[in-house]
């Protein structure tokens, strides 16, 4: 069924949405701007992650293969005075950061791409388009001896942003050093910021152009060109990228090669918490590590994140995550249920109920990730069986069909209780716990008991939940 439907995704620049195209024999080729490795990711930062790797999954779940690219910032203002506060090397001030980025990763359960560049291993490539674009008069070397690129030579820049170009152009001779810079102004903005001892301390690399180091901007045009060619298919990130990041990957990209850089462009929204920007003056900033101490788990993180449409603002709440955990647990009792369907029971209508979750699930995922559709199928799924099932009606085999359905489903969520670790019941055990299930429908109280009693023995005990009793091992 879902080989038919097409992957939709709303495009920045286009404002509308537009088909990832499947084409046989074709890899979608994705480019994601990764961290800057300064500090400890925020939740803010993950936000953006956990999207992207919805995405990726999205378009693997529709039949595409997927080369994507995460590049690591390991080198720009926030790296460079980090390491020279804390008096060590670049390389030993990011690594720190590095290793615990991928540990992040992992924890909220995001898949590994294919490639994640580091700033730092590419400054060559960075030096050969800095070049190209000196030699075709698009970039200049300022008076301070940094190299700017010159916006005025690009005519269509700004058509990512939508910015009203005409209205900022009174400032386009101000020239910006800065890896970030507001919107205020048109800008021409560094390529090669120039050496200056005071501020970089002994961190720079050699250039035709003098020692320094490139801006943050060049970096993701070099390595994605570098990784996946001159026009790639999508180039995802979150929305404070739009201007004036991507808009300048764009111009330095296009300007070097001569093609479009990249098909499709994907944003994703600011998180908010607590209503309010995150901010550590507020006391409202939270690496993942700090919601890890609370006690709450990758999982319940990456629900809580996954669960708001992408392009929607997501307002992140302690009181959010104790609902991902609730949600989390109704969907771990449902599949522990599941699995506990041995034999038996009348043959019922659970292929009907799936073939209708199926195409729900997929035509929510292919239009533009609507991931609130795609959530409440699950949950109407697992209502209509538990319903099913406390009439008897779901056999064995109709258990597994809907464990194997949401296993399918899983590749794109990355995030149901399936995988935990299952509870190894004894025969008899499980014998005498459907005994005393049926002795308490025949209002046999003694007996029922006495196989309680038989099962506690046994360091078992039945825990009651909504969707009836189950085994459990004590806590
Ligand atoms: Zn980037």
């Amino acid at each position: 069924m879902k080989k038919e439907i097409n992957l939709q995704i709303f495009d920045t620049e286009t404002r509308s949405k537009e088909v990832i195209a499947k084409e046989i024999g074709k890899t979608i080729k994705m480019y994601t701007c990764g961290p800057t490795v300064y500090d400890f990711a925020h939740i803010g930062n993950f936000r953006t992650y956990v999207f992207e790797d919805l995405l990726r999954r999205s378009i693997k779940y529709f039949g595409m293969e997927i080369f994507q690219v995460m590049n690591l910032t390991d080198v720009d203002d926030k790296t460079i005075k980090g390491a020279i506060e804390a008096g060590v090397s670049l390389e030993e001030y990011t690594k720190k950061y590095k290793e615990a980025f991928f540990e992040d990763l992992q924890t909220l359960a995001i898949e590994t791409v294919e490639s994640y560049p580091e700033a730092t291993k590419h400054i060559d490539q960075m030096i050969i388009m800095i070049q190209t674009l000196l030699k075709k008069g698009i970039a200049y070397q300022g008076q301070d001896g940094s190299i700017y690129y010159s916006v005025q030579h690009f005519p269509s820049y700004g058509r990512l942003s939508h910015l009203n170009l005409d209205e900022l152009k009174s400032g386009a001779s101000n020239r910006v050093t800065s890896d970030e810079y507001d919107k205020e102004t048109l800008s021409d903005f560094v390529l090669w910021k120039a050496y200056d001892k005071t501020r970089d301390g002994d961190i720079f690399w050699d250039s035709p152009f003098g020692k320094g180091r490139p801006g943050w901007h060049i970096e993701c045009s070099a390595m994605a060109i570098k990784l996946l060619g001159e026009s790639i298919d999508i180039h995802v990130g979150g929305v404070d990228n739009i201007f004036p990041h991507h808009e300048n990957e764009i111009a330095q990209s296009e300007a070097c090669t001569g093609k479009h850089f990249a098909k499709r462009w994907v944003h994703s929204e600011h998180l908010l918490v607590d209503g309010k920007k995150m901010s550590k003056s507020l006391g409202n900033f939270y690496t993942l590590k700090d919601l890890l101490k609370k006690g709450y788990t990758g999982s319940e993180i990456r629900y809580l994140l996954l669960s708001t449409h992408y392009r929607t603002q997501l307002n992140f709440t302690l009181k959010g995550l104790d609902a991902a955990r609730t949600a989390l647990v109704r969907l771990e009792d449902f599949i522990h249920r599941l699995r506990g369907i041995s034999s038996g029971g009348k043959e019922g209508s659970v292929d009907i109920l799936l073939n209708k979750a199926q195409v729900q699930f997929d035509e929510a995922i292919a239009d533009d990730l609507n991931i609130s559709i795609a959530l409440a199928t699950v949950f109407d799924l697992l209502r209509d069986v538990n319903r099913l099932a406390d009439e008897g009606k779901v056999d064995n085999a109709g258990a597994k069909s809907i464990i194997h359905f949401l296993e399918s489903i899983d590749t794109v969520l990355g995030v149901l209780p399936l995988h935990n670790k299952e509870l190894k019941i004894p025969a008899d055990i499980e014998k005498a716990f459907e005994q005393r299930e049926s002795a308490r429908k025949e209002k046999n109280w003694g007996k029922a008991d006495e196989l309680r009693d038989y099962i506690q023995k046994a360091g078992f005990m039945i825990e009651d939940t909504k969707t009836g009793p189950r085994l459990k091992k004590p806590d």
